[in-house]
């Protein structure tokens, strides 16, 4: 972040030079350029005409009087020095928060996510969300954060990720402090925790996906509810899972993709001895970290016998 008193009178020359100087230039060169428009006598030019040249005029007259009245009082008005202005110390003003702020965003241990147009950057002391038209701080000290929202974007043969992106709200104590929300990526959840000196409070009851995995265990769990269901024997009795000792056995591997014979997965006889959630991480377990695209068309041994098998074989005990 560039310190706020050089950057701003630049970006407001620039703003004036946009806004201003080329619309008007246009403007008047068409005057020349087009006679047939009657562009010098405003009242005989077209609609569209009149239109572009109440923007090429009111539109750097508005903004010139804004950054006038930014400008002022050494930039005190400026909505980025009132967002400041809040945290300044009594002896000292605005700047010096600024210069705080800087100086810690130039550290490499800060959190920071999102694109471009919505940054999230933690500190030690400062919360911060810059986004386009807008800057959002607030003081580590004085915040509460609560997840509010979860969307989670599935893993499909298209999308490479699944992805839970997850909505916190940041309220302050600080009555002058509007709240705001942050988005995030589930996976960064942990390290954002760890920035954070406030604890965050889970209003909407999210289940927060903090690996590939855990996001991969909802998907394979929802894909295997799908497949057809095997019903065992009336004489045969289920034993808990032998990998969490706690659920009962509940699935069985049925080769049903393709014909019996084909394919690469070949039929497993195995007892039922894993419960759904082992099995999802065990398949999961199985995978290439680095693409993740392959997980729902791979083949994984069963966990006794080997044989392979893929999701579409994986049936629930009824
Ligand atoms: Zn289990
Ligand atoms: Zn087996
Ligand atoms: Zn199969």
């Amino acid at each position: 972040m560039a310190a706020p008193h050089t950057s701003y009178p630049l970006m407001v020359k620039a703003i004036a030079l946009n806004c201003f100087l080329f619309p008007a230039g246009y403007y008047l060169g068409m005057c020349f350029a087009a006679p047939e428009k009657h562009l010098c006598f405003f009242y005989l030019a077209s609609k569209e005409w009149k239109t572009f040249f109440f923007f090429a005029v009111l539109l750097p007259a508005v903004s010139s009087t804004l950054a006038y009245y930014w400008s002022r009082k050494g930039w005190n008005n400026h909505p980025l020095a009132r967002t400041l202005a809040v945290y300044a110390l009594p002896q000292s003003g605005w700047r010096a928060v600024a210069s705080s702020i800087n100086t810690e965003f130039r550290r490499i241990d800060k959190f920071a996510t999102g694109a471009p147009g919505a940054r999230v950057i933690v500190t030690d002391t400062w919360v911060i969300k810059v986004t386009t038209y807008c800057l959002h701080v607030a003081q580590q000290q004085d915040i509460h954060l609560t997840v509010t929202d979860s969307r989670q974007h599935e893993l499909t043969p298209d999308s490479n990720m699944p992805v839970q992106f997850l909505t916190i709200r940041v309220a302050s104590v600080n009555p002058y402090v509007k709240a705001f929300d942050i988005r995030l990526n589930s996976t960064e959840y942990g390290e954002l925790r760890e920035k954070l000196r406030a604890p965050i409070s889970n209003a909407a009851n999210v289940v927060i996906h903090q690996s590939l995995s855990d996001l991969f265990l909802e998907t394979f769990t929802s894909l295997v509810e799908m497949n057809q269901t095997y019903s065992v024997p009336s004489t045969q009795e289920l034993e808990p899972c032998i990998g969490c000792m706690q659920t009962i056995a509940n699935i069985k591997l049925i080769k049903n993709c393709q014909e019996p014979n084909e394919g690469e997965c070949q039929q497993c006889y195995c007892r039922p001895m894993w419960c759904l959630t082992c099995m999802g991480k065990w398949f999961a377990s199985r995978q290439d970290q680095q693409h993740p695209e392959t997980w729902l068309s791979s083949h994984v041994p069963c966990p006794t016998c080997r044989a392979k098998f893929c999701i579409l074989d994986v049936c629930i005990i009824r």
